[in-house]
């Protein structure tokens, strides 16, 4: 039976460490479990928010009113090119798998935090590849509680874009084809994949030291297919990276390295990157945000998108 705790802080759900309580709170190891949090909800007659690893989230500083549900499945198998996985397995966890086996697909990607579900809602990508190019499907639950299973060009997924963002799905799992793209059988050299990911993890912990209460990059970078001519001609060209602007290079062209709210400070070293200094709050985070993408669009005219979610 799923435990339903009461008045739970939400600092700890997030790597960002932000914000007030929660009224209802539990963790579901599998779909019944999902689905027994569902009924709770209704009988509770409010609203439920879905949770996952917390690593690209900004919780409210006030009580959030809603039976916030952890998916904490963990089902993990392979079946020759194919893995099938639960949305609460780490991304981690599945890349160890996948190197080891010699699939190719998902080693670029090691050192992002968080869940398969989660990555899959924000397409989460690294290095010129996102999780999207190895998603055969995936099964969710629709609006109306329905499990239904939906392919890779359902999930429409875009730059750090998919269908669950803008529809209230749940995903339960899904299945990736290491075949798509990729040599004929599928399979690379284990050695190999493995000392890419190594070298990537080693690379991302100089920008994020172990226990930085930050919730990655916080805006998304810029697609120069949808930026004005105006735009494109006051930015730097030797800054474009696979045909998008880092959002890092437009936030310190207006001076936002170190800038600071309370406990909220831009990193020194890297424009896109909030960082919680010690009880930072919510309300700083996106008044800090709201600055900041006033500067670009004065500056470059262009609108900064989060890629954070808030809740
Ligand atoms: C240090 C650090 C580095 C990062 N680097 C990168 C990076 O290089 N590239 C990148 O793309 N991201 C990066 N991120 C952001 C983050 O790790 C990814 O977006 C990650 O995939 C989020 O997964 P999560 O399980 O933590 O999701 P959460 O933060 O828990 O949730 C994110 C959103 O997805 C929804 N959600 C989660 N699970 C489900 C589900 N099963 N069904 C429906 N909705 C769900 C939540 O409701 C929420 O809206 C980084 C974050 C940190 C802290």
């Amino acid at each position: 039976m799923v435990k339903i705790k009461k008045n739970i802080s939400l600092k700890n759900l997030s790597t960002f460490k932000i914000g007030g309580r929660v009224r209802f709170f539990c963790e579901v190891r599998n779909d019944k479990e999902l689905l027994e949090s569902l009924r709770m909800a209704k009988k509770l007659r409010i609203p439920y928010k879905i949770i996952a690893g917390g690593s690209n989230v900004v919780f409210p500083d006030k009580i959030l009113n809603c039976l916030l549900i952890k998916i904490k499945s963990n089902r993990l198998k392979i079946i020759k090119n194919k893995i099938i996985i639960d949305a609460g397995v780490s991304l981690l966890r599945v890349i160890a798998a996948a190197n080891r086996r010699g699939l190719r697909g998902l080693e670029t990607l090691a050192g992002i935090p968080g869940t398969i579900g989660g990555a899959i809602v924000g397409n989460a990508g690294a290095y010129g590849h996102s999780i999207s190019e190895v998603v055969e499907r995936v099964e969710m639950l629709n609006e109306t509680g329905d499990k239904r299973w939906v392919t890779n060009r359902n999930c429409k997924f875009e730059y750090r874009e998919s269908v669950f963002k803008k529809k209230p799905y749940i995903i339960l799992r899904a299945v990736f084809n290491f075949q798509k793209g990729l040599p004929a059988d599928g399979r690379g050299n284990p050695e190999k994949l493995q000392k890419i990911s190594r070298n990537i993890i080693k690379i991302r912990l100089k920008k994020y030291k172990p226990g930085l209460r930050c919730p990655g990059s916080f805006f998304k970078n810029v697609l120069i297919s949808g930026i004005s001519k105006k735009s494109l001609a006051l930015i730097d060209k030797n800054k474009i990276i696979d045909g998008k602007i880092p959002a890092g290079y437009l936030l310190e062209e207006v001076s936002a390295k170190g800038m600071k709210l309370g406990g909220t400070k831009i990193a020194d070293f890297h424009g896109n990157l909030f960082v919680n200094t010690g009880g930072a709050k919510a309300a700083e985070v996106e008044r800090l945000a709201k600055i900041l993408k006033s500067k670009v669009q004065k500056k470059f005219h262009i609108n900064l998108e989060e890629e954070i979610h808030y809740f």
